[in-house]
């Protein structure tokens, strides 16, 4: 079968033909994979600055975003069946007995840094025909959402911390407005919004990008104000906003992340979630931040994707998203490619677009 692949040793990317997996246990399921999206991780694998193949592969299947269709079932799987649309998670467990995260099905906290991740780190991923998988990493996504089921995973991303936030905002025992700021208006940062704005947050989004126009239209649709960095300061920003509640990072530019987090009000908490690239230092008023986050109860939290329960609630999301704006939603899908063609969906581009190959229809 055909399958995208990173060969990071001769450095070269190719449509390979790869064995079709069978079922080996009673408890894993067949898919077909219908849809994968392309992210930064995906454009930096295929970069060679990132990606592991399994051990004694010489390559990486990649592709870590997916929709697939169940064909076949062991016997002892019984939350899906043939003709279910599944999403798959990626990371998976480290093998160590001492690693309590991950016993526990949290592997997304695991202490070792030993846990594979499929189409990223030592585990074959999902931009192929068919995979393999044990039933409790698939997570049943409804018929409806069959046209954007792809943005599962990285709406997974807002879910996690959405699930981290509401755990440290129990910290302040009462219920009051709040106002989130979204740096980023790529796929994850647009998610994020969408998610944070269903929760009952008042969002903006702050962010640069070449398609303003465009992202200022998409985000309108929503009612969320689009704040260009271009033109707008940090500090413009934050008059414009009032008091921040809660940043949700979706850019992995650190330069923005922490001249916004001298900004944040009294309270709030402010989420990472991207992954800077190694540039060098930057210059920042440490004494400032430290300042503020002291007098102001502050927060800052690092977050990355993601246990099941962030799957559910992601697939919940979706369904609102999809009742409530269906064209934006789906225009947040910028172009979709055959297999055949998954090399022009990795190239780099500018502007934050969700590119989606797809493998079957
Ligand atoms: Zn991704
Ligand atoms: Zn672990």
């Amino acid at each position: 079968m055909k399958a995208v692949a990173v060969f990071p040793a001769e450095r070269e990317v190719r449509v390979i033909d790869h064995p079709e997996p069978k079922l080996v246990s009673a408890t894993q399921a067949k898919m077909r994979v219908l849809d994968v999206g392309v992210c930064g991780t995906d454009r930096e694998i295929v970069s060679f600055q990132y990606g592991t193949p399994p051990e004694g592969s010489d390559y990486l299947i990649i592709g870590h975003e997916s929709l697939c269709e169940v064909v076949e079932t062991g016997s002892k799987v019984s939350i899906v069946k043939a003709g279910d649309l599944v999403v798959i998670t990626v990371r998976r467990p480290c093998p160590h007995p001492e690693c309590v995260a991950c016993r526990e099905g949290r592997q997304d906290f695991c202490y070792t840094g030993d846990f594979t991740e499929r189409g990223i780190k030592q585990s074959h991923g999902y931009m192929t025909e068919f995979v393999v998988e044990e039933e409790q990493y698939l997570n049943p996504v409804p018929r409806e959402l069959r046209d954007v089921g792809v943005l599962v995973e990285p709406l997974t991303i807002a879910e996690k911390s959405l699930e981290q936030l509401w755990t440290v905002q129990s910290r302040l025992p009462w219920d009051r407005h709040r106002r989130a700021v979204v740096l980023g208006a790529g796929p994850v940062g647009i998610l994020g919004a969408m998610a944070l704005k269903v929760e009952g947050f008042e969002v903006s989004v702050y962010s640069r990008s070449p398609n303003r126009d465009e992202k200022n239209r998409l985000l309108g649709a929503l009612g969320i104000p689009y704040i260009a960095a271009e033109t707008h300061s940090t500090e413009d920003m934050a008059q414009m906003v009032g008091p921040i509640d809660v940043v949700y990072e979706a850019t992995g530019a650190s330069s923005v992340a922490f001249d916004v987090l001298k900004h944040l009000g009294p309270n709030a908490v402010f989420v990472f979630t991207g992954v800077p690239g190694r540039k060098g230092p930057i210059p920042v008023d440490t004494d400032e931040i430290m300042r503020n986050m002291v007098l102001n109860n502050q927060l800052v939290l690092g977050s990355v994707n993601a246990p099941p329960q962030a799957f559910e609630s992601a697939i919940r999301h979706l369904g609102i998203f999809a009742q409530r704006w269906p064209d934006t939603l789906r225009s947040v899908i910028t172009a979709r490619f055959p297999i055949e063609h998954a090399l022009d969906a990795l190239k780099e581009q500018a502007g934050g677009v969700k590119n989606v190959v797809v493998v079957a229809s």
